[in-house]
């Protein structure tokens, strides 16, 4: 056992890449030893989820913040490359650290891992300590009055109003950086040496240029939104023209903020203005969503790969490899699902009214396995979450908790024309029907011959004819539906 009180203690970083409100560096920097923090990549990580590509991408930016916030508050980071288990026993070995101080994750394998190493270090005498610092409240701490999880929303919701949250903590003043000893420091390796970043070819442009990544942008981006965006959200949130949304979910991803510093930032932004509630009672309600669908992959591990519902495990998908490949590409011939398809591809990310719309297009009008939507959403998806992501695939399929239904099947022209009235979002990223006006942009098939020509556009060459056409492709989902048996 070691008990040496000069003996170092680690952190190990995980999707939580901050100093503020990060309680196990808190409480690390608290037992005044020196404070050795480090994370480790796994390339092939077992039952662990690799990240998809633009996660990676978004990886590289955040760990580059966090070593550089790290270095200004006395410490460092320090980077690894291999199996966990392995690394987190060889840093004890060459450092002779106490302890070791890390933020909990909620997913089997990852809690698996987790578990394993905490019993080894134990049983050698070190200490392992955890925290929550991912969510608001931890998933077993919200459940039914029969003490299991909630499966629909609002109750959900509910049980979280009635308790209070954590106020969150500052972070660390100083810490006090330690001295890695050779073995380790040789193992250590360059960030760039990681290969997050893509390089040929470089298909990042798009999302450099619209993201800043890093605690100090999250904490930008929230006072902007708070300023500027939360007043008017409950309206303007659907609008995918609009900076109507916060933007924070990669940031909430990787942990370069806390849902626990967006809760009360903006519980103070309410005490300081008056007729701000409903706006925040609304945006705080999606961010207890994302609570909500982690303590459901937490008891539901089989989330990502298995129809919740055990009835939608025979549903007759079609296995069309052209039409995946052309909502893949935004090229279905609906100008509001492709518009969408290609800001993901651009930006890394997507509205979440055109998510929904979509998802709802690849499963019933394409119907597509969702679980084809999910994995490329999973690799092009700056916020890529395993419990966000694959319950809202399950939603939209009408297979998950809480479900929309599946016979409510989005129609693409409406949706269009509903959230996107003037077409400004069409007009950004599908360029080719600029020229349209707003009552024919959600449907060109529509236009005049004469009308398509001043526009330029030629339908079937600059931009294509719908893949399948609405009416028959709705009806299509439906019979398959019916043909599932009933529930037991
Ligand atoms: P805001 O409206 O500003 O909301 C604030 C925060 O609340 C978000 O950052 C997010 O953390 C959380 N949130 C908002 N909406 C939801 C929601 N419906 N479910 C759970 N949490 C929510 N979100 C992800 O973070 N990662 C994913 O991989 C992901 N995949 C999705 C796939 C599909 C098919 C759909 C329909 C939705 C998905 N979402 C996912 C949920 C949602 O679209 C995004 O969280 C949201 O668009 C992020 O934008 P924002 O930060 O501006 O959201």
């Amino acid at each position: 056992m070691n008990s040496d009180s000069h003996a170092p203690v680690l952190v190990w970083f995980r999707d939580d890449h901050r100093l503020n409100d990060n309680p196990a560096l808190s409480a690390a920097a608290a037992s005044e030893s020196q404070v050795l923090c480090f994370y480790v990549l796994d390339d092939a990580p077992e039952g662990l989820r690799p990240l998809g590509g633009a996660a990676r991408w978004w990886l590289h930016g955040s760990l580059k913040a966090l070593g550089d916030s790290l270095e200004h508050a006395g410490s460092s980071l320090l980077i690894l490359k291999g199996s966990p288990s392995k690394v987190v026993e060889e840093i004890i070995r060459a450092t002779g650290a106490s302890a070791i101080y890390w933020n909990r994750r909620y997913g089997a394998a990852e809690i698996a891992v987790d578990s394993a190493i905490k019993a080894r270090l134990t049983e050698g005498g070190i200490k392992a300590h955890s925290f929550n610092g991912r969510l608001l409240h931890e998933p077993w701490e919200i459940t039914n009055q029969a003490g299991k999880p909630f499966q629909v929303f609002t109750p959900y919701l509910r049980a979280v109003n009635a308790r209070p949250i954590k106020p969150p903590l500052p972070a660390p003043r100083r810490l006090k950086g330690g001295v890695w000893a050779p073995p380790i420091l040789e193992r250590a390796i360059p960030l760039t040496e990681l290969g997050l970043e893509p390089s040929s070819p470089d298909w990042a442009g798009g999302m450099r240029q619209e993201w800043q990544r890093g605690e100090h942008a999250a904490r930008s981006k929230l006072s902007r939104f708070i300023e500027t965006g939360l007043k008017g959200y409950a309206e303007r949130r659907d609008r995918p023209s609009q900076a109507g949304t916060s933007r924070l979910s990669p940031h909430l991803r990787f942990g370069e903020i806390s849902p626990r510093q967006v809760w009360h930032s903006v519980m103070s932004a309410v005490d300081a203005e008056p007729g701000l509630e409903r706006d925040a009672e609304k945006f705080l309600s999606e961010v207890a969503w994302r609570d909500f669908t982690h303590q459901l992959l937490h008891f539901y591990p089989h989330l990502p790969d298995r129809p919740h519902s055990s009835r939608f495990e025979s549903f007759p998908w079609n296995e069309d490899r052209p039409a995946l490949r052309a909502w893949r590409r935004g090229l279905t011939g609906y100008p509001i699902v492709d518009a969408g398809m290609r800001q993901l591809w651009q930006t890394g990310w997507m509205h979440n009214r055109v998510r929904m719309i979509t998802a709802s297009f690849l499963v019933k009008h394409l119907l597509t396995d969702w679980r084809q939507g999910e994995a490329w959403f999973w690799d092009t998806l700056v916020d890529a979450d395993p419990a966000n992501n694959a319950f809202s695939w399950q939603w939209i399929a009408g297979s998950g908790p809480d479900s929309a239904p599946f016979h409510r099947i989005f129609n693409p022209v409406t949706q269009g024309e509903k959230f996107d009235p003037e077409g400004e979002y069409i007009r950004t990223y599908v360029p080719e029907l600029s020229r349209l006006p707003p009552a024919l942009i959600h449907k060109p098939w529509e236009a005049a011959p004469g009308l398509l020509r001043e526009a330029g556009v030629v339908l079937g060459d600059t931009y294509p004819e719908p893949i399948v056409p609405h009416g028959p492709a709705r009806q299509r989902a439906l019979e398959a539906f019916r043909s599932l048996r009933s529930p037991v």
